[in-house]
């Protein structure tokens, strides 16, 4: 294993902050498997898993397992780490402009520009080296001005170049899910075999270039750009995983995720020796298929379905009761599916979102994240 370390340029007198990089495998070995936890900083499901996965990839390279190359950020995001207030984590915007830390990736298409004019040939592999390398090239000509654009590129450049991108993340109360897009069907079923997913959110763009479209969206816009004249392959497949909830933190449940990631590691061939993938095949919806339910009045939620519950439009998810009116309203279920992620809190103001329900039905199109 060998580490790296880069310091953000300070952006105030006296300040500065680092981000590590650990690598296993020789250097040009491939699969090159990136994986990072803590993004959103304020999520440390995927960063504990990263510890224990940490501690199988040491091992495997004692024994000499180790095939490819894999490199793990464990913790992406020093600058949300130390957001606190009011003795709160706030880890997913940046304090300073609220931009989400997991939102507007630079477009590698756009900064590569009319680089691969004259380059590619008729061979997918050598286009695949040479888009990346002039991934790199761009990246290294980019200039950021504020911290987390800085962060952003700096992550990018560890992992641009990868041909397989983990982004651990997890929600407030929720199933394990993953988001990927429709690119590499077949590596999207192996993950979520891997790791157990119960659920898999697909679709190609999702809008707002988040860190794991940042790094399909611009081989498929590259191969559009270059179609009939070069093939360029879809070079990278990026998933965000959900590890559940945020209060689901403990080493029983990190040391099995950690363990199944390694069974991924293995069948994309960066380790060996490890098991087969197990898990069953989960549903696989359409992201534009996953639809909000949002609150009736404010007060306070009791919840009659968990995440994982299968529920039918206009199902009771739950009630709000505000006790001044003496007030109980129910939450109606926005759709036929799985009920996969709620809120934390056990209060809310009207209007507010309080859950999500995937389904196979698109209900929903165009921008289709959450700020
Ligand atoms: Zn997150």
């Amino acid at each position: 294993m060998r580490s790296e370390s880069v310091s953000l340029s300070a952006v105030s007198p006296g300040s500065s902050r680092t981000m590590t990089c650990h690598v296993w495998g020789e250097r040009e070995a491939r699969p090159k498997v990136y994986l990072h936890g803590g993004l959103h900083a304020d999520e440390m499901p995927g960063p504990l898993a990263l510890w224990h996965l940490m501690d199988r990839l040491d091992e495997a390279e004692r024994q000499g397992r180790i095939t490819g190359q894999v490199s793990v950020v464990p913790l992406a995001n020093p600058i949300g780490l130390m957001q606190w207030v009011q003795n709160k984590p706030q880890g997913r915007q940046d304090l300073e402009t609220m931009r989400n830390f997991n939102r507007g990736y630079p477009d590698l298409a756009a900064l590569v520009g009319d680089d691969l004019d004259g380059v590619l040939t008729d061979d997918p592999d050598h286009n695949k080296a040479a888009v990346r390398a002039a991934f790199g090239a761009a990246l290294a000509r980019v200039a950021p001005l504020t911290e987390p654009d800085e962060l952003r590129l700096r992550l990018m450049q560890w992992s641009h170049d990868a041909d397989y991108v983990l982004d651990l993340h997890c929600d407030h109360v929720a199933i394990l899910h993953l988001y990927a897009s429709g690119l590499r069907p077949a590596d999207t079923e192996l993950l979520c075999r891997s790791i157990g997913a119960e659920l898999a959110l697909v679709q190609d763009v999702s809008g707002g270039n988040a860190f794991d479209e940042a790094h399909t969206a611009p081989w498929r816009d590259l191969a559009a750009r270059h179609a009939g004249r070069h093939p360029i392959p879809a070079g990278c497949f990026s998933s965000t995983l959900e590890y559940r909830g945020q209060g689901d933190v403990d080493d029983a449940t990190a040391a099995r995720d950690a363990e199944n990631l390694m069974v991924f590691l293995g069948a994309v061939g960066a380790v060996s020796g490890t098991a087969a993938p197990a898990h069953p095949l989960p549903p696989l919806y359409p992201l534009g298929g996953a639809v909000e339910a949002f609150a009736p009045q404010g007060g306070i939620v009791t919840w009659l379905h968990c995440p994982g519950d299968r529920v039918a439009t206009g199902d009771t998810l739950a009630h709000v009761s505000d006790p001044t009116k003496r007030q109980r309203l129910p939450v109606l279920s926005p759709a036929t599916g799985i009920l996969f992620r709620r809120e934390l809190w056990p209060f809310v103001m009207k209007g507010q979102g309080m859950c999500h329900v995937a389904g196979e039905t698109i209900l929903r199109q165009g921008h289709l994240l959450s700020d």
